[in-house]
């Protein structure tokens, strides 16, 4: 649980970007207390002995493996972890219900199917539901009775889901709506008793229903062909004419894009929680591997090559987890403010997942893209054994390129985190502008604040603080161009991509000092030296990334004339010194050889 003794304050939505955080009463994974140790080890015994053995069933879909173990959750407790106890759950907080999320992630079909039915299936009827819906689904939701899916996507319309063309018209007698259209991709949909579908009221008001498996005219298209998570069930969701009773609108008429995107934030935190469970489970496949594995007459887990692939692994990995864990902390603190408040269960875990929405992105981003590198690298560590179908690590890299497209391709994620940023700067809620023109007036007086109360990572904070000032400088500016018409940012995505990079960078390696610092005060079985390698090694790098990508921003926007003052400063800015990066990554490297595990 979050250690409340010591004094926390605690940031907005965004507001890392222009705030100091610290690691004071921060939660950090190594602060699991007992119960949500138990919690842990129940979910990773769960899916060694009842996903494992049976893999291959899964993979081809055989008999009724995936609903079975869905149903196996529902009876641990785990499909309504997350929910009330009102309605069978568990009521657990949001930390503990991202161990849930991280430690089925690498079961990867059973981790898609599961977050399918527990995050985008039951939590648009716990957040919009009316009090009957709520009784007569969620109950049997969360034993596993009922499965549930979640339709969203049409043919035409994936990214721009607003447009979906599928409709509904109220029936004469004003008793039932009747929706006709097709929905497509829909994980779940083979085995779903419970359809929240969106579609257009009167072909233009987007609207949610709760529609039942059996209504008639709804069927299903045959199970899709994918590249990964086979065994996962992909379909096509057809409705012709299915008569909806009034009763099982979900929310307002004309209000179903509230449903869709406030749902989509949780969704995009906990794929992050997964995509983390996946990197544990590679980078420890991997040095498994490289240790048996001998050529030349040694394990190959004694080459430099590899040892630097390990490493790279597993400052992926780290870096993902505290970010991941950084942010599942605020969103815990803000449920349990505003129930403190007085605001309801479901609403203050919907409002506590938008206040933060910028940093469900940011989680998504980075937990799709370092399990896409830790996978890929599994491979490159298996050999020929990476590319058989005999191993584990051929199924996970092809069931992780997923999690860069569902969930808001990555892409749109990124433009989400930027056009957050301006929103809320238009609106008022994070000042940009005062930083954008504190820095340039430190930068015209050489006067950059010096950090120096951060002992051993006075460095790091200082390239942290001085990442942040790139970042007001080059926001700022943006903002400022924006306002005056000279930049119309919508049609700058390069630009928006390149900053929202310089973002997710600052993210991590503020996540990730605050973690490490706060390590070198808790008892841990591995050694300070292995968590600060790690912490040089992603400042190295994040300080190379914002520097690249900040020079990449002023080529596009900034004028010919401006450019080397701009130079000047982000080079003052980016100067975080050189590591020795071989020693660095040899000393991570050797404790998980040493260990034949991952054990951070
Ligand atoms: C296995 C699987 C399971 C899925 N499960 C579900 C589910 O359960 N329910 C559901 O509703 N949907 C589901 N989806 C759909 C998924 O959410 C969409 O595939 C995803 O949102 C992308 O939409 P699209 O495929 O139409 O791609 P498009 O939107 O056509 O995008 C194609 C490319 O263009 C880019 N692009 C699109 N618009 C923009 C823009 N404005 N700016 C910049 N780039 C842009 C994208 O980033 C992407 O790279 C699933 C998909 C798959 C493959």
């Amino acid at each position: 649980m979050s250690n409340l003794v010591e004094e926390k304050a605690v940031l907005q939505g965004a507001e890392f970007i222009v705030k100091e955080s610290s690691k004071d009463g921060l939660y950090v994974p190594e602060m699991a207390d007992e119960e949500q140790l138990m919690i842990r080890d129940m979910v990773r015994t769960f899916v060694k002995t009842e996903v494992w053995p049976i893999i291959d069933k899964i993979e081809k879909q055989e008999g009724n493996t995936v609903p079975d173990l869905v149903e196996k959750m529902g009876e641990l407790g785990l499909l309504g972890a997350h929910m009330p106890e009102q309605y069978n759950g568990m009521d657990l907080d949001f930390i503990t219900n991202t161990f849930i999320g991280e430690d089925i992630g690498p079961a990867g079909s059973v981790s898609v199917s599961f977050n399918a039915h527990t995050g985008i299936g039951m939590l648009p009827i716990l957040y919009f539901g009316t009090d009957e819906q709520k009784e007569k689904y969620l109950p049997r939701l969360a034993t596993g009775e009922l499965k549930a899916c979640y339709c969203l996507t049409e043919p035409s319309s994936g990214s721009d889901a607003l447009s979906a063309k599928s409709t509904a018209v109220l029936s004469e007698d004003g008793k039932h709506y009747i929706l006709n259209g097709q929905k497509m991709w829909i994980t779940n949909a083979g085995f779903a008793d419970i359809f929240t579908v969106f579609v257009q009221v009167d072909g233009d008001k987007f609207t949610g229903f709760i529609l039942e498996k059996g209504m008639e005219g709804l069927s299903l298209g045959e199970e899709e062909k994918k590249l990964g998570i086979k065994g996962s069930s992909t379909r096509l969701v057809f409705m012709e004419n299915v008569k909806v009773p009034v009763d099982n609108v979900l929310g307002e008429i004309g209000k179903g894009h509230h449903i869709a995107f406030n749902v989509l934030n949780t969704g995009r935190f906990k794929l992050g929680a997964s995509c983390l469970g996946g990197c544990k489970q590679v980078t420890d496949a991997s040095i498994k591997y490289a240790n048996e594995r001998t050529q030349f007459n040694t394990p190959i887990s004694t080459f430099g090559a590899i040892q630097s692939k390990i490493a790279e692994q597993t400052i992926q990995t780290f870096v993902t987890e505290s970010a991941t864990y950084r942010c599942a902390d605020l969103i815990n603190d803000k449920i349990k403010s505003l129930k403190e408040e007085g605001v309801g269960y479901a609403e203050s875990k919907l409002k506590a997942a938008e206040e933060y929405a910028l940093e469900c992105s940011l989680i998504k981003i980075q937990g799709s893209e370092a399990l896409d590198y830790c996978v890929d690298e599994a491979v490159q560590i298996h050999g020929g054994m990476g590319y058989s179908e005999e191993g584990m690590v051929a199924r996970a890299y092809r069931d992780s390129r997923i999690n860069r497209i569902f969930e808001g391709t990555n892409e749109i994620n990124r433009m989400v985190v930027m056009s957050t940023i301006f929103k809320r700067a238009m609106k008022g809620q994070l000042d940009i502008a005062t930083p954008a023109m504190t820095v340039q007036q430190e930068l015209m007086n050489g006067t950059i604040p010096q950090v120096t109360d951060k002992g051993v990572y006075n460095d790091v904070y200082q390239a942290l603080s001085n990442h942040k000032k790139v970042l007001h400088m080059l926001l700022g500016t943006i903002g400022k161009e924006a306002m005056s018409g000279n930049l119309n940012l919508k049609t700058e995505q390069e630009l928006l991509m390149t900053v929202s990079d310089i973002v997710l960078a600052i993210f991590n390696l503020e996540s990730t000092i605050l973690r490490v610092d706060k390590l070198s005060s808790i008892d841990t079985d591995v050694d300070q030296e292995v968590y600060d390698s790690i912490l040089r090694c992603y400042a190295y790098e994040a300080n190379h990334t914002i520097y690249k990508k900040a020079m990449d921003a002023i080529g596009i926007f900034v004028t010919d004339d401006l450019i080397p003052m701009y130079v000047k400063g982000i080079k003052s800015l980016t100067k975080f010194p050189i590591q020795n990066i071989r020693n660095l990554k040899r000393t991570i490297a050797a404790t998980l050889i040493k260990e034949d595990a991952y054990v951070l």
